[in-house]
């Protein structure tokens, strides 16, 4: 490594940058992080003065990061942003409740407001208590589809304009490569932008959500935590399975040590796909349970607690005609009809079963405050 830094070409040099493999100074690293994440809020206009923004904060190295600069450049650019802390419980001890012991620590460090929100609260069942009945194998698939809706209740309570997240670099490019393997046009055409959601008939999250950290490199993100000493948790979740991901994490990361800017290429690859005009896209609408958007009559979530409720935890995922017959019998029984897998089907909600969470859920769920 050179001795002096080639930013200030004074100081000696401490690291090399991931990005540019060019030595830096901490103070250059630190100034360089930080304006190029300014310079995408600003290009991508992700906010605008006096909105409430949530950043989605897990206690990880990324939205700890997010959070630490979210702040730092509100004070320094007067951005005129509100900023609160918003966390959820997913109920994973051992993983997220010592996660939630930093968030914790942060809102007191950067003097921000948290509301934490539980999936046993929200849904009626903690990720423990699924991965008790469901196993390992598609536990991830429940925790992401109340994740989403989640963080939609929180930001819907909190009354903020904005979800911010601590997607990174990576995470993009790893979701591009995977919905190209699995020919998802719906989620390749939308993975790539960098605000989602809001009120439009093609999106599927109320409140709209924006990614600050979209072109830094989850190599630089960890940098910049250890050099600044920042509070953050590093454990992974102890029900990550996650095999696909895994796959193709490791395939970039390969890639990544003979390219350095593979990771920045596939996500401008993956920013410049048109997908065709006739290309058939499913339509959004309201879930006719708990309100919330989803591309058929009952949304995944609802879909998902029934089966939970009903004793048929694999309602929901993947090919279920074994499972809909199931319940088609039970219902008969009891005298209900089939509510969650047939488009034109008229719903039963499962507030009929005690556990039923979906009308609590998101009985706010009915105007947009963006
Ligand atoms: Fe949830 Fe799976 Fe992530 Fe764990 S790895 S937090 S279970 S989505």
């Amino acid at each position: 490594m050179p001795s002096v830094c080639v930013c200030c070409k004074e100081r000696s040099a401490t690291l090399v940058r991931p990005k540019s493999g060019e030595a830096y100074c901490k103070l250059c690293f630190f100034d360089a992080f930080e304006n190029e994440i300014h310079e995408t809020i600003i290009n991508e206009n992700l906010f605008k003065p006096g909105e409430t923004v949530a950043i989605a904060a897990s206690g990880g190295k990324d939205s700890t990061v997010l959070a630490h600069v979210m702040k730092l450049l509100n004070e320094r650019h007067s951005y005129g942003l509100k900023l609160v802390l918003l966390s959820i419980d997913e109920g994973i001890t051992g993983y997220r409740d010592d996660s939630l012991e930093t968030v914790k620590r942060n809102q007191i460090q950067y003097d921000l407001p948290l509301i934490i929100l539980t999936y046993k609260d929200l849904y009626g069942w903690s990720m423990d208590e699924i991965v008790k009945v469901v196993g390992l194998k598609n536990n991830c698939t429940f925790c992401g589809v109340f994740r989403r809706q989640a963080l939609d209740r929180g930001a819907m309570k909190l009354n903020v304009n904005k979800i911010a997240t601590g997607h990174n670099a990576d995470d993009i490019a790893e979701t591009i490569l995977m919905n190209i393997l699995r020919g998802d046009i719906a989620r390749l055409k939308r993975c790539t932008a960098i605000i989602t959601g809001g009120d439009n008939e093609t999106e599927i999250e109320f409140v709209p959500r924006c990614k600050p950290l979209k072109y830094a490199y989850e190599k630089e993100i960890v940098l910049y935590a250890f050099y600044k000493k920042l509070d953050y948790f590093s454990t992974e979740c102890l029900y990550s399975p996650n095999a696909y991901r895994g796959n193709v994490r490791t395939y970039i990361k390969d890639l990544e040590r003979l390219r350095p800017s593979a990771i920045i290429d596939i996500i401008h690859s993956g920013e410049q796909l048109i997908i065709k005009s006739n290309c058939k896209m499913p339509t959004q609408r309201n879930c006719e349970r708990c309100n919330y958007y989803s591309s058929m009559a009952v949304c995944k979530a609802c879909v998902l607690i029934e089966g939970l409720n009903r004793g048929l935890p694999k309602l929901g995922i993947g090919k279920t005609e074994r499972l809909r017959k199931q319940l088609k019998n039970k219902e008969d029984t009891e005298k209900m009809s089939i509510s969650s897998l047939d488009d034109t089907s008229t719903s039963v909600c499962c507030s009929e079963n005690s556990l039923c969470h979906c009308k609590e859920r998101f009985k706010d769920l009915t105007t947009n405050p963006t």
